[in-house]
């Protein structure tokens, strides 16, 4: 057995230290891993840790290589030039209107699919809203869809979804005339949506992804909530869901600059979770190790080093004070899902009439956005979705053996059904640390017992490891007899 002991970072000096969770781990080496007990394990080198930054995967670089903030300025102009794009207006004017910003996204996309052989379908998923909280009349509401089909037979319904919401307010979220230039909130995040469909269009995931922007948010989530809803009902396999909102700009209101770090804010209990699963989580815990958070560590595992310029800041709640996001619907409906926001939010550009007042200019507009800022949070979003779509699925029916009492610790789970998985690898921490922090190569197997560490005093989790090193995202155990 070998173990790696990685120490997961706590600040950007620390990007060095990924390198555990990004070592090759092929699989001649899953093999011939050695047993030994894990106190002798060995421990992680400066030099390789210094390899494991050069792990992200030469061909992903270059996708990250292409990511242009140019073209994510020009989505972001493009749509802030049609005025309003409140959910409530107009819907069949060629120039001005949230129909307008839907029509033109759904030719950006039909540009990028005719770049993919044939794998990207574009499709308008509609349906009309009745009365509701902001909805004074019945609106036709339109999430813009973009499908990457998977290339892999075991894999292609294992889908990850990435979202921007397209619609816009001013002050008033029932005003459809007023303009809402919203160009952090959130053409940012539909331009970082846009820019990853471009460069992923043209290359090969194993499992699905859909890049969406939807319309609605302002308005109380109509739009997600349709899609988490239908995906729900048509038993869609969403493996994992990102929303990007606010993600344009890294300066406070005080002026201070943090370019360099975006927040993931990721629920610890499920928002989902059931009576039983909250029986067990009262009864040995677990409320760290939501399928979200799991998710969230993921991101900051694959996204935070020199291809991106990233660090990712896991923020342990599900959204902020008072705020909500589109993956919200998709926590209700049981599947994982975070939201990226820019570090530090001005409100004076958030959901404001575009006005002076005495010095302040207020409004959300291009001027106050960085567009390298949102490329690089788009590079984050990138590049974990290539290592989720490139990687095996979490395994599934994890189980800690509980029949009888040891210090030991048995781990059961199912084969993965992937050909390409070369093995797994049991992961585990002390209980207070946020981050897993040691590796054990298990081989592959579907049973495997930790000598002398007890599940009372760590937790444990198993992932999946394919031929070409890429890991799935954690599983984290259910007690079993
Ligand atoms: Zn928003």
């Amino acid at each position: 057995m070998v173990r790696y002991r990685g120490h997961l970072l706590a600040g950007s000096a620390a990007l060095i230290a990924l390198v555990p969770f990004v070592l090759d781990c092929s699989e001649q080496s899953l093999q011939t891993a050695q047993t030994t007990h894990p106190m002798e394990a060995v421990e992680t080198t400066a030099a390789e840790s210094a390899l494991g930054l050069e792990r992200v995967p030469q061909d992903i670089r270059q996708m990250l290589r292409e990511m242009d903030d140019a073209n994510v300025e020009r989505t972001i102009r493009r749509l802030v030039a049609f005025g309003s794009r409140n959910t409530l207006s107009a819907q069949d004017d060629p120039a001005r209107g949230i129909g307008a910003a839907r029509d033109w996204l759904e030719a950006q996309f039909e540009a990028i699919a005719a770049t993919s052989g044939g794998r990207m379908t574009v499709e308008l998923q509609s349906y009309v809203q009745p009365p509701a909280s902001r909805i004074p009349v019945p609106t036709r509401i339109t999430n813009v869809v973009a499908t990457l089909r998977g290339t892999q037979a075991e894999s292609v319904d294992r889908t990850y979804v990435v979202s921007g919401h397209y619609d816009s307010m001013c002050t008033d979220p029932v005003n459809a005339v007023c303009d809402s230039p919203g160009a952090n909130d959130d053409a940012s995040g539909v331009a970082a949506v846009v820019e990853m469909a471009r460069v992923m269009a043209t290359r090969t995931f194993d499992a699905t992804i859909v890049f969406m922007a939807v319309a609605g948010e302002e308005q109380g989530l109509y739009g997600s909530t349709y899609a988490a809803s239908q995906a729900k009902a048509a038993g869609r396999n969403i493996a994992g869901m990102f929303t990007n909102d606010i993600v344009g700009s890294s300066r406070a209101d005080t002026g201070e600059r943090d370019p360099r770090t975006v927040r993931v804010f990721a629920e610890g209990v499920p928002t989902a979770e059931t009576p039983d699963e909250a029986n067990i989580r009262r009864s040995v815990g677990g409320e760290n190790d939501s399928p979200s958070r799991q998710l969230a560590r993921f991101i900051k595992e694959v996204g935070e080093n020199s291809a991106t310029g990233m660090h990712v800041n896991i923020m342990y709640r599900r959204d902020r004070y008072r705020r909500g996001g589109d993956h919200i619907p998709f926590l209700q409906q049981g599947y994982p899902a975070v939201r990226f926001t820019e570090p530090h939010e001005n409100y004076a550009h958030q959901h404001q009439d575009v006005r002076v007042e005495g010095e302040v200019q207020y409004g959300d507009l291009p001027e106050f956005v960085d567009f390298a800022y949102t490329t690089r949070v788009a590079k984050v979003n990138a590049a974990a979705l290539a290592a989720l779509a490139r990687g095996p699925a979490a395994p599934k029916n994890l189980k800690i053996v509980t029949a009888r009492l040891t210090n030991d610790t048995e781990l059961v789970w199912d084969a993965n059904p992937e050909p390409d998985v070369a093995g797994y690898e049991i992961v585990y921490r002390e209980t207070t640390e946020p981050l897993w922090t040691d590796t054990i190569r298990a081989g592959n197997v579907t049973t495997y017992v930790v000598p002398n560490l007890s599940k009372d005093n760590y937790f444990f989790g198993v992932r999946a490891v394919d031929r070409d090193g890429h890991r799935s995202p954690v599983s984290f155990p259910r007690p079993s007899m």
